[in-house]
């Protein structure tokens, strides 16, 4: 008999949790496969980090030295790919949103051929996974340069969201207006990472100013009263990575982290991974470790994963 996700939290049932419905609403695609996956084909043997990071740079170091030097060029590049479609596959992750940087579509030759080798992957490693990609744009970036390559990439129809993604102090966000309109104008769901390294307040100035859908990361709404009913009332859903913020020193602990509060005030949240090559936590060890902790009771976890599934609204409001 099977058991149902609450069941399976209560009994610690890792791999009860694996064969249940799940989302995954925020991965990086470079970096969203598992380590063993990682080790087995390249005979690798990779330590998960031990530590925290200091800095998005120190992240990025380590993913270098330790991940990213035993799978190298297009074919480690393409086969890290693979990986995050294999994760979920074994996952039962069935709404995959991976995003995507511009530079990986032109290191595969430009959007039709990037299309049709990702696309492939997707029906060889994940049949069964709704899959959504998601454009990825640097914070950093030079506008004029995005824009130059949006038409083309809009084109196509293929990506279904948008994002800004790295260091959130790099430029002020509102730059990415025209950008944001015309992925609204293609119909794209606007997504951005902001509150994550940021404030309250960078959360609502970047919805308003992009009429964004949903926010990566966001956890420092939890800070402000005021944004958190804010986010509730407009319903912007936050979709969350708990060991990616443990990791990156903006959370102290499961036990601590800044979810129960978000959930508490009626915003909406999803859990997620952000980088599992890296953090090392599948969507499934997420919901666990957020239970085992005593952070959250298995009812709002199913709730939560309901909420990434798209089964449910806004329908916990509490205050
Ligand atoms: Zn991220």
């Amino acid at each position: 008999m099977s058991l149902s996700f609450i069941e399976a939290l209560h009994l610690n049932a890792l791999d009860e949790l694996k064969r249940i419905p799940k989302s995954d609403l925020h991965s990086h695609a470079g970096r969203g496969g598992n380590i063993s996956y990682i080790e087995a084909w390249s005979g690798a043997k990779i330590e998960p980090p031990g530590r925290p990071f200091d800095s998005l740079r120190d992240m990025q170091a380590w993913f270098e030295s330790n991940i990213k030097i035993h799978c190298r060029g297009l074919q480690g590049y393409l086969k890290r790919i693979e990986a995050s479609f294999a994760q979920a596959h074994a996952d039962r992750i069935e709404v995959l949103a991976l995003s995507f940087g511009l530079d990986e579509i032109s290191a595969l030759g430009g959007m039709k051929t990037f299309m049709g080798i990702i696309d492939e992957l997707h029906r060889c490693f994940a049949p069964g996974t709704s899959f959504f990609p998601e454009l990825s744009l640097g914070r950093e970036s030079r506008i004029e340069d995005i824009l130059i390559e949006m038409d083309e990439v809009l084109a196509y129809r293929w990506f279904a969201s948008i994002d800004i993604c790295n260091d959130e102090f790099a430029q002020p966000i509102r730059h990415f207006k025209p950008i944001y309109q015309m992925a609204k104008a293609a119909g794209l769901k606007l997504r951005a990472h902001v509150g994550e390294f940021g404030t309250p307040d960078d959360v609502q100035e970047a919805v308003e100013e992009l009429e964004l859908d949903e926010v990566h990361h966001g956890i420092a709404a939890a800070r402000s009263v005021t944004v958190m009913n804010w986010l509730a009332d407009h319903h912007i859903r936050l979709n969350v990575c708990p060991t990616s913020n443990i990791l990156l020193r903006l959370a102290d602990s499961y036990a601590s982290h800044p979810l129960r509060k978000l959930y508490d005030y009626g915003v909406l949240v999803t859990i997620n991974t952000d980088d599992l090559l890296i953090f090392n936590q599948s969507v499934s060890q997420e919901y666990l470790n957020l239970y085992q902790s005593g952070l959250m009771t298995a009812e709002e976890l199913d709730h939560i994963r309901e909420t990434g599934l798209g089964y449910v609204g806004s329908l916990h409001k509490h205050h």
